[in-house]
């Protein structure tokens, strides 16, 4: 049969049906599964079979999920855990010895940052960041214990874009595992597999479910990765709660259709906020004024969910137009489908000083915000009257 389209597959991809032939998948809350035999249950625990065996390895409900996504990146095969940071640091943790080198874009997730610098130095695991718009420097430090090269794009929360085709080709003329982490885009907006990278992360926290319920993580890509990943976190437990990859089984489903909503929702509001005498600047990868522009139209379909932006009058300003928001909510997730506000000087990056912030492109009286799927007037009108 003809490949499906993306939408197709995520509704269509399931596991097999059971004895009582339903139509939505069940749930298999079952820590443990039988074996038919002794012979049986020998040759499953020596991997000479792919089944299931206990679900801290797999569940059909978690490799549902993980079908799903591998698809929709183009991966071969792929990992589920209990939530996106558990993906980050299972995924270094597996591919990674003592004395190795991370090369990494220096706009990533915080508590990312935090395990670069807080816990992998506790294991003789260092690295170095390059800027986002200084790809031209990434080669020079390369070092001969290199192993990995890292990035996220669109940035966290200043939506900045790296030019992954670029990354791919040093990684590969280097022979470095190239991993980006698609939380942002989603495989909806941006497949990195294209430009490139061996393995692709996501927190499925975020648009993934996209409605703020459950928190989980994935990594897919190439097979003789994952099977590394696999074999590390099949022993260390970080395993996806077959409850949760249900849920985010029946999200994905969803998920086109949210994302373009979110995207033209978000679109609309930079439009709004480019032209609003109480702001400063905006930003949002489809914006003609960001400065990559073009990059974000050639790797992503859309621009996403998150539009950054600068309230006039600095911090004292910040807080009077966050203490007047009715409607939106202030909280630090984002990829709802309640459109969210955030001040990640304050919170998300606070742990940060005021010089790192600056590289990481943020600014004292910066606002994030993800825009949900409420109706776009309501979304505007609030933040307008807000700013007044
Ligand atoms: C939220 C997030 C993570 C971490 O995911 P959790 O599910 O919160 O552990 C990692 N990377 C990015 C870009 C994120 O936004």
């Amino acid at each position: 049969m003809k490949e499906k389209k993306f939408e197709t597959t995520a509704i269509r991809t399931q596991i097999e049906r059971s004895q009582f032939l339903e139509h939505s998948n069940p749930i298999y809350l079952t820590s443990s599964f039988v074996f038919e035999d002794a012979e049986d249950m020998r040759a499953s625990f020596a991997e000479e079979k792919d089944r299931n065996i206990y679900s801290r390895y797999a569940n059909p409900n978690s490799s549902e999920f993980i079908n799903k996504v591998c698809q929709m990146e183009g991966a071969e095969d792929g990992f589920a855990f209990a939530s996106g940071m558990a993906a980050v640091f299972s995924t270094f943790a597996a591919l990674l010895n003592s004395g190795d080198h991370i090369l990494s874009a220096r706009s990533i997730f915080g508590s990312t940052h935090s395990l670069f610098t807080n816990f992998f130095p506790r294991w003789n695991i260092d690295h170095s960041y390059f800027k986002f718009d200084e790809l031209d420097q990434v080669e020079k430090l390369i070092t001969p214990r290199t192993k990995l090269i890292y990035a996220e794009s669109p940035t966290n929360p200043g939506v900045d874009i790296l030019d992954l085709e670029v990354l791919g080709d040093i990684a590969k003329k280097h022979n470095l595992i190239f991993v980006i982490d698609n939380c942002f885009a989603t495989p909806y907006l941006q497949r990195p597999i294209q430009f490139g990278a061996d393995l692709v992360i996501h927190s499925g926290t975020k648009l993934m479910d996209g409605q703020g319920r459950v928190m989980a993580g994935i990594t897919v890509g190439k097979k003789e990765f994952i099977d590394r990943i696999y074999q590390f976190s099949r022993i260390t437990g970080p395993a996806l709660s077959p409850f949760n990859a249900w849920v985010l089984s029946k999200s994905l489903e969803t998920l086109a259709v949210r994302v373009d909503r979110h995207c033209s929702n978000a679109l609309q509001l930079a439009e709004f906020l480019e032209g609003h005498e109480k702001v400063n600047w905006v930003k949002y990868p489809f914006l003609k004024s960001h400065p990559n522009h073009e990059l974000a139209k050639k790797q992503m379909k859309a621009g996403g969910c998150v539009v950054a932006f600068e309230v006039k009058g600095g911090l004292k300003a910040g807080r009077k137009f966050f203490d007047a928001i009715e409607l939106l909510s202030l909280s630090a997730n984002l990829g709802d489908s309640r459109s969210i506000i955030t001040h990640p000087a304050s919170t998300t990056h606070s742990k940060l000083s005021s010089e790192e912030r600056l590289e990481t492109g943020i600014t004292d009286g910066m606002v994030r915000i993800s825009v949900g799927l409420e109706h776009i007037d309501d979304i505007i009108s609030d933040i307008d009257q807000a700013l007044g």
